[in-house]
């Protein structure tokens, strides 16, 4: 799709991504692409800035040159539109296929729950995809940090963030409540008095094109195992339904060599079942357990699929792990497009010091390089990364946890990420 646009332009130089293939999540990456850029509110425009620097630097000392395309959105877009998510940014990430965005703060009344609800929404952004790994140097509560290296897949569209939600005090409420106690039979099951109400829909597409792009993604990156994370004992026909679904994925659609759908795997250990060796293993477990696993069998675990809100509650207790949000990065991954984003948010406490930490940022591009199968220039990010911090020479959130570092601005720390790229390039 080609859009016209009202207040940004599209730069001359520059090739646009094409799409080869929508359902085979096949795209024709330029080397000079133009990319839409969201630097984002709060911290967004210390960080948004420092990212696209590393960035830069990073496709240049590997012979590429990005085309940033600036669009705006929450402050900036009500500051040029009287928006806060102009069209213009919607249409850009939808025709340019690969974009990244800082993080946006959702006014009270704007008419959304969230910006950047909408915005995955708008554009089926279905997968919202977290790596979490550990970089040398980062503090850590954990005793064996390096032990962590899975990446979360959280379903985006569905389930109790769905928004299907009615107010207590409210007439819907109540007509939601006679029809499920009256024409349901559920009689004896709600108190009375106040009540609110939500629904938790969970779909057969939507289960499993999100365990579909878990397992593609455990294919590619060479990992061992795909884990469905659900509370399927107990929510039977919602959860349980996408690990039986997610299963189906396994057991149907790929070659059993390739992909091995483990039997029982709620219940039973995997001890005796043979596996083909270099298949991916995809197997289900339970939500509660997977929660005490992640810390006390940490590295027995790779990629893990998931509904909306497990995902929310497990991405963010893994990312605690390896030290926090100033590092979390992430990305929302749609048929044949991406959304790099970090998972923090604005922060507005810290918004416009040049303080905040641009890791998570900067990693978020980083996954946006893998997407695009630029994997050295996604290697020298992760080395220059990893090489700043383990000096010590780190931002505010690092430095007050590490016992003699020092603390760097938002933009000196990029200046030292830049500078560590053209070192090891
Ligand atoms: P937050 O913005 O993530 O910040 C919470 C705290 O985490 C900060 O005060 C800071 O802790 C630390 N932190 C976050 N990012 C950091 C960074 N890059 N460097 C260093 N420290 C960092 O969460 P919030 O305060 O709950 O949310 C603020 C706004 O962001 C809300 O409007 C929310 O809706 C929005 N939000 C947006 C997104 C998104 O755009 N994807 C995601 C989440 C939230 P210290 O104070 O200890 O330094």
């Amino acid at each position: 799709m080609v859009y016209d646009y009202e207040q940004v332009d599209i730069p001359d130089a520059g090739e646009r991504i094409e799409v080869v293939d929508e359902d085979a999540d096949e795209l024709d990456i330029p080397e000079n692409p133009i990319i839409p850029i969201i630097h984002g509110d709060g911290i967004g425009k210390d960080v948004g800035p420092a990212a696209q620097k590393v960035l830069d630097a990073a496709a240049k000392a590997t012979g590429r040159e990005i085309h940033w395309m600036r669009v705006y959105a929450g402050e900036s877009g009500r500051e040029r539109y009287d928006e806060n998510l102009p069209a213009d940014t919607v249409n850009a990430i939808d025709e340019f296929r690969v974009a990244i965005k800082g993080p946006l703060t959702t006014p009270v009344g704007a008419g959304y729950r969230s910006l950047n609800v909408a915005l995955r929404q708008t554009l089926d952004f279905y997968a919202n995809v977290r790596p979490t790994y550990y970089i040398d140097g980062v503090p850590s509560p954990m005793k064996a940090p390096e032990e962590m290296d899975m990446v979360t897949f959280r379903e985006n569209t569905e389930d109790v963030y769905a928004g299907i939600e009615w107010e207590q005090g409210t007439d819907d409420v109540e007509q939601v409540r006679e029809f499920v106690e009256d024409e349901m039979g559920f009689d004896d099951v709600m108190h009375d008095g106040p009540i609110g109400i939500g629904i938790k829909p969970i779909s057969e597409k939507g289960s499993k094109r999100l365990v579909r792009k878990a397992i593609d993604y455990a294919i590619e990156h060479d990992r061992d195992k795909v884990t469905l994370v659900h509370k399927g004992n107990i929510m039977k026909f919602t959860e349980g339904q996408f690990g039986t679904w997610g299963m189906e994925v396994a057991e149907e659609e790929y070659p059993d060599d390739e992909v091995f759908a483990a039997p029982d795997s709620l219940w039973e250990t995997q001890d005796e079942v043979e596996i083909p060796e270099d298949a991916v293993m995809v197997e289900e477990r339970l939500a509660d357990a997977m929660l005490q696993w992640m810390q006390l069998r940490t590295d027995e675990f790779d990629v893990l699929a998931m509904p909306n809100l497990n995902g929310d509650y497990l991405s963010d207790a893994a990312g605690a792990q390896i030290g926090g949000l100033g590092i979390a990065p992430g990305a929302n991954f749609g048929d044949a497009r991406v959304l790099a984003e970090p998972v923090h948010g604005s922060a507005p406490k810290r918004a416009g010091q040049d303080k905040a930490n641009p890791t998570a940022m900067i990693l978020s591009g980083r996954l946006m390089f893998d997407y695009m199968g630029w994997k050295d220039a996604s290697q020298l990010i992760y080395d220059a990364v990893e090489a700043t911090i383990s000096a010590g020479t780190v931002t505010y959130d690092l430095e007050r946890q590490i016992e003699g570092g020092e603390k760097l601005a938002t933009s000196e720390f990029a200046d030292e990420v830049v500078e560590n790229i053209e070192d090891l390039a």
